[in-house]
């Protein structure tokens, strides 16, 4: 026979045993709400952080690990043809698209470069939207080149669907495009790009943290201040968000 006093202990230890395991039950369900199994639902939730860093999302961060979700839309998008100051930069295709305040910016730039004798800039590539990029990614090898080294980004990943980016050459005379780091205008747009806010997205020494080989032509609206003080710290976007979310100001 189990004495009362016994019963009442045995009782109280089956008691706390319950308590603790429904807790540890309420902790894995918390932790699986907050946790989603796959990575890729992980990398779209680190991206809704990212993108919450500035309020215009011009420091969004799109890479092969903070993929645009499928349904992203950017805002503020105009026709380059449409938006331009007349004679201010050249389009390879009258039908581009990019966001507003990115466009007006590399007008600005180019507007002054024709100033000081640069002539022929030209927007090659902007704003992509998910259709337009999956089929370059098919057309390339699954983004891969005969060695099988990745330089197209895959559809999800490419900052182009954010209408930020913008790829550059120059044209000669008889409509060429010229090898835009071998021109005069890429030492220039280097140089001055930063005070109207943007960034070589994906330069030599970066390639190790973006992922990206050198891509000269490719530049990123960030807006002015990030540029400016990305480029005096020589910090490339990864870092540079990177640091704005260890300071806390992602919130
Ligand atoms: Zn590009």
């Amino acid at each position: 026979m189990i004495g009362e006093k016994k019963l009442r202990v045995l009782l109280l230890v089956c008691g706390c045993l319950v308590v603790v395991l429904g807790l540890a039950a309420l902790g894995l369900a918390f932790l699986y709400g907050y946790l989603p199994p796959a990575d890729r639902a992980a990398q779209v939730v680190h991206l809704r952080d990212a993108r919450q860093i500035d309020e215009e999302g011009f420091l969004v961060l799109v890479n092969e690990t903070h993929p645009l979700p499928d349904d992203y839309e950017p805002e503020d998008l105009v026709n380059l043809a449409e938006a331009r100051p007349k004679n201010t930069i050249g389009l390879k295709d009258i039908s581009m698209r990019a966001n507003k305040t990115a466009f007006a910016a590399l007008c600005n730039l180019a507007a002054d470069m024709k100033a000081e004798g640069y002539e022929g800039l030209t927007v090659i590539a902007s704003y992509r939207d998910l259709e337009k990029q999956q089929e370059l990614f098919r057309a390339s090898f699954n983004g891969r080149d005969i060695f099988g080294k990745p330089y197209v980004q895959t559809p999800e990943a490419t900052e182009h669907r954010t209408g930020l980016a913008f790829d550059l050459s120059v044209l000669d005379e008889d409509g060429q495009t010229l090898v835009f780091s071998e021109t005069p205008h890429y030492t220039y747009v280097l140089e001055h790009m930063a005070d109207y806010g943007f960034i070589l997205r994906y330069p030599s020494d970066k390639q190790e943290i973006t992922g990206i080989g050198y891509e000269p032509w490719h530049i990123r609206y960030v807006g002015k201040e990030a540029a400016v003080q990305m480029q005096a710290e020589g910090l490339c976007l990864e870092e540079y968000v990177q640091r704005l979310e260890d300071a806390g100001q992602s919130s």
